[in-house]
């Protein structure tokens, strides 16, 4: 008797102890769960989202909201804007003719490793500044070539601007184009980009050309490379210093020269 009673105390401590290591293992493992994996870069479609000044804005029409006369509840919107507006995709077709459309796009353009390079320091109180090939260079004599395919993002702090329209596209009325003034990609720095083959690249500002650009030479080169843009991105300043995968996915509007954008920072653990 005295041995089966030790037998089950002995069965119970071993099924005790294995309950503790398994949750000391969830604690060492799986605890990682918790920690945030994903980065939401996309800005929010409602009324307030920036649109470029010629260009229609986000509508949401309420088709129906409430109970219906069967007694369940239905909600349902109809949607109108601009492919170009709020956080979206550039296509290459938008300047390049015969080029990419959006749903011509290969998913790997859309789905690639991707690299932060912060040039706030030199945006930060130049509205007019184009990011020069010196910022890219700057950037790879500490982190190395930018690699072949990856999505390059860039930080330029615009994206600190977003809430007042007039700060951040340099107007607010709507249909003037002659005072836009914000930072984006110079033509140098966009002949690197294509140099180093990259997929994709995206920024805090309304568009890859700066502001006061009238010919937009760098949706041209990029266009023509087959290069997608990203714009009106944010939440950068949480990249920093990580190791992270792009997930951008427009939505596939077929023969789009552009379209709305979700895209996701996938940090690595
Ligand atoms: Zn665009």
């Amino acid at each position: 008797m005295q041995d089966n009673a030790m037998n089950n105390w002995n069965n119970k401590l071993r099924q005790q102890l294995k309950y503790i290591f398994f949750t000391f293992f969830l604690l060492q493992n799986g605890l990682s769960f918790a920690e945030p994996l994903f980065l939401d870069l996309t800005r929010p479609f409602d009324e307030k989202t920036i649109y470029w000044p010629t260009s229609e804005s986000f509508q949401l029409e309420e088709v129906h909201k409430g109970l219906t006369d069967k007694g369940f509840w239905y909600e349902s919107n109809n949607i109108r804007a601009s492919e170009h507006g709020g956080t979206h995709l550039d296509a290459p077709a938008h300047f390049a003719k015969g080029k990419w459309h959006v749903d011509d796009i290969p998913l790997d353009r859309l789905i690639a490793p991707g690299i932060l390079i912060d040039v706030r320091k030199q945006a930060l109180d130049n509205p007019d500044y184009k990011i020069t090939q010196e910022d890219f260079i700057k950037w790879e004599e500490k982190n190395g070539k930018i690699p072949e395919n990856c999505i390059v993002l860039i930080q330029t702090g615009w994206e600190d601007h977003w809430y007042n329209k007039k700060k951040y596209l340099g107007t607010d009325k709507l249909g003037d184009t002659k005072n836009l003034h914000f930072p984006g990609i110079g033509k140098s720095a966009a002949q690197y980009l294509v140099k180093r083959k990259i997929a994709a690249v995206g920024l805090d500002t309304p568009s890859l050309d700066y502001g006061k650009s009238i010919t937009f030479p760098t949706h041209q080169i990029l266009g023509k490379a087959n290069i997608l843009g990203f714009e009106n991105i944010f939440n950068l300043k949480n990249l920093l210093e990580k190791k992270f995968r792009v997930i951008a996915l427009p939505m596939k509007i077929a023969g789009g020269s552009g379209a709305p954008l979700r895209i996701i920072a996938e940090l690595e653990k």
